[in-house]
């Protein structure tokens, strides 16, 4: 959409799951003005320092502008040829199952679908997976054990609304910055509003904590249990609502009872008792709460137990389905929830349907695809880790750099260099995946990029294209289906435009839904390409009425087969692995305020790579005396998986025992600042999420 009488495009940012609304005006020289975008409903104008920056990252320097086959320029026929043939010799050979593909939450939904349809149905493997699995996989289980479906309830005003905001494992302040300032105003106007921070950390986000519980890393099923235990023996129990709505509380509050009492609580979490107190309290009384979780939830081995533990407390109130209440989980990225809605992850098939074998069914039938596959393939680290042992032979990895942000990072790198065919579609010539592809394939980015983007509050909003296709760089659903084409499945595959894809998957979503499957944009289809390039933004379920939804679970129905919210008892469990003398030191590891996963666009913007240069360390000082460490030098991170040098930041808000790392550095900028080579590939056997927020490790002078 272009504003009239200007070349002004509303897009959307492409960095975080807030979603924001973008204007991008392009200048002479290439130079592009950017603006929030005040009538997008998630940010209203507002827009962080990453957002803003986003003209400085729009240059050509370190674009991949042609197709390279085994580091020789190429043409696209050739690179596409060999990619057809590279993976029919697989599958000729090793059969179906030894093809997979990674892809992003940085991709478009359009994009999403593609490879999804194209490996899963056609190609017939189900090793189809997402770096979004390294961000809020638990998530997703959690809501579907708890509700029938992987749904948020409620919306971004919720948050405004809200007399109690609890903000578990979130430092919204750096990572999700324009719901922080959403969040900062309405504290401002409502001086009764109350924040309380989880997290092992004391971040910028405590700036607006009421109380900041530093729990020892972990321990988060503790607290909520204990809650949940306080709050059925306080009577603050909604009977009507647990027995009209919801099924399975009793075993819950029994498990959470087992937890002991507010004392027990507070030892565990290694937190004043009076603090946990206080916490309990203040939930108690406040109806209008949300508990906003994000990847200091997720990134556990404990991820899935910890976000049922959450939903628990807000199911046995009754806070949930009306405004300024609920359980929120806020994404890392841009679109990791339009990945989830067109099966992007290994345990779904379309449409958020999965392997019942009813949905199995409707997709082979809808996509007339006769190689569908009919159970879930690996996640994200047993994918790679599949690779390493020779059993997955060919991998495409699109918009993404796992060699960098998987855990055991060294290992994976090492892993995908021996991988028989390594095919990396990509924006820059040079990132640690890059450099050990066979075939690479110029992608295009934000800017140039034309399709959808599905933000935290399930809301569908347009990234449009503002710059020229560059060089040869092409659309990612182009270059599927070039090969889908050459594999022999050009029939399904014969889109001309995002808007043909995007039609289908609105059709898909719709194709024998009774109302009751929760992922459905029925009304969002058949919009010719006037149509979508007009689309304003749109919260789904959009169903046949074609009207949004800003608020699911308000008539009291869920998507669980009784239509009853349910309950999950959940035992805590420490963390796999724990410190011990030769590694006595818990590492976390998360992202700085200016930078963005492994900094392939923002490192391109001086103004955001001047708040943090280099990779660093924060230690607590005491912590720093008793390692020999010293406020700016070198210290050296070792864990049983590898080694990380970064420059020392001391900080009394960092838990004694603890450190802080941040994620983004690669080996372009950093050769040994690579913080996930570190990192433990322990994973949450519900979720396959990584337990990136506590390896073991051992720091010392470099
Ligand atoms: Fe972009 Fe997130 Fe910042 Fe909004 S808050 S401008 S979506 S990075």
């Amino acid at each position: 959409m272009h504003d009239q009488h200007s070349q002004t495009v509303h897009t959307t940012c492409p960095y975080c799951g807030v979603g924001c609304g973008v204007l991008a005006s392009p200048g002479a020289g290439g130079t592009v003005t950017i603006q929030g975008d005040p009538q997008h409903p998630a940010n209203y104008g507002r827009l962080c320092s990453k957002g803003a920056a986003l003209g400085d990252t729009v240059d050509l320097d370190g674009r991949l502008l042609h197709p390279v086959v085994h580091g020789e320029r190429a043409a696209w026929d050739t690179a596409l040829e060999t990619v057809a043939e590279g993976l029919r010799r697989v599958i000729a050979e090793h059969g179906p199952e030894a093809v997979a593909f990674y892809g992003s939450g940085q991709m478009l939904t359009e994009d999403y679908y593609v490879s999804n349809k194209l490996f899963k149905g056609f190609i017939g493997t189900p090793h189809v997976d997402t770096n979004s699995r390294l961000c809020m996989a638990s998530t997703v289980v959690g809501h579907k054990r708890a509700f029938g479906a992987d749904t948020v309830p409620g919306n971004y005003a919720d948050l405004e609304q809200a007399d109690l905001l609890v903000l578990a494992g979130s430092n919204l302040a750096w990572c999700h910055p324009v719901l922080y300032q959403r969040v900062k105003a309405a504290k401002a106007d409502n001086p009764d509003m109350q924040v309380v921070v989880i997290d092992p950390r004391r971040t910028d986000t405590c700036e607006i904590a009421d109380l900041h519980l530093p729990l020892a890393p972990g321990t988060d099923v503790w607290l909520w249990n204990g809650l949940l235990h306080h709050l059925a023996r306080d009577g603050q129990v909604d009977y009507a609502f647990l027995e009209q709505h919801t099924e399975g509380f009793g075993q819950a509050i029994e498990t959470a009872r087992e937890g002991g009492s507010v004392p027990d609580v507070a030892a565990q979490c290694d937190l004043p008792e009076g603090d946990v107190m206080q916490f309990f309290r203040l939930f108690t009384r406040t109806e209008k709460t949300v508990s906003l979780f994000s990847q200091g939830v997720n990134q556990s081995s404990a991820g899935t137990d910890k976000v049922n533990a959450i939903i628990n407390c807000h199911l046995l109130t009754g806070r949930i389905g009306r405004p300024g209440m609920g359980p929120f989980s806020i994404t890392g990225q841009p679109n990791a929830m339009g990945g989830r809605e067109v099966g992007g992850l290994a345990n779904q098939l379309a449409a958020h349907m999965d392997f019942a074998p009813g949905d199995v069914d409707r997709v082979r039938r809808f996509w007339d695809a006769p190689n569908l596959v009919t159970g879930p393939g690996n996640k994200a680290v047993d994918l790679f880790q599949a690779v390493e042992r020779g059993e997955i032979k060919a991998v495409w990895i699109m918009a993404t750099n796992p060699a960098v942000s998987l855990p055991d990072a060294d290992r994976m790198r090492a892993a995908l260099a021996d991988c028989e065919l390594v095919v990396v579609s990509e924006a820059m010539a040079h990132t640690d995946t890059a450099d050990v592809a066979d075939v690479l394939l110029p992608a295009l980015t934000w800017g140039e990029k034309d399709g959808t983007v599905t933000n935290s509050e399930r809301r569908i909003s347009r990234q449009r294209p503002f710059l020229p296709a560059p060089g040869e760089a092409r659309a990612d659903w182009w270059a599927l289906s070039q090969v889908a084409q050459r594999l022999g499945f050009g029939a399904a595959f014969p889109y001309t435009a995002p808007h043909d894809i995007f039609d289908e998957h609105a059709r898909l979503s719709a194709f024998e839904n009774d109302g009751r499957r929760d992922f459905d944009i029925t009304g969002l289809a058949g919009m010719d390409r006037a149509a979508y390039d007009a689309m304003t933004p749109r919260q789904w379920p959009v169903r046949a009425d074609g009207a949004d939804t800003p608020r699911l679970f308000d008539d009291g129905r869920y998507f669980t087969d009784s239509g009853r919210a349910r309950f999950v008892a959940v035992e805590p469990r420490v963390p796999v692995n724990r410190p011990d003398p030769q590694f006595p030191v818990v590492l976390n590891t998360g992202r700085v305020r200016d930078h963005w996963h492994t900094m392939t666009r923002t490192g391109k913007a001086a103004r955001l790579s001047a708040h943090a240069v280099e990779p660093f360390l924060q230690v607590h000082p005491d912590d720093a005396g008793v390692f020999g460490l010293e406020e700016g030098g070198l210290a050296r991170v070792g864990s049983r998986w590898g080694h990380f040098v970064g420059r020392v930041v001391l900080d009394r808000g960092q838990r004694r025992g603890n450190v802080f790392v941040p994620m983004h550095w690669n080996a372009q900028y950093a050769a040994r600042g690579r913080a996930d080579a570190v990192v433990n590939p322990e994973v949450d056997p519900l979720s396959g999420e990584p337990e990136f927020k506590h390896t073991p490790v051992a720091i010392a002078p470099a």
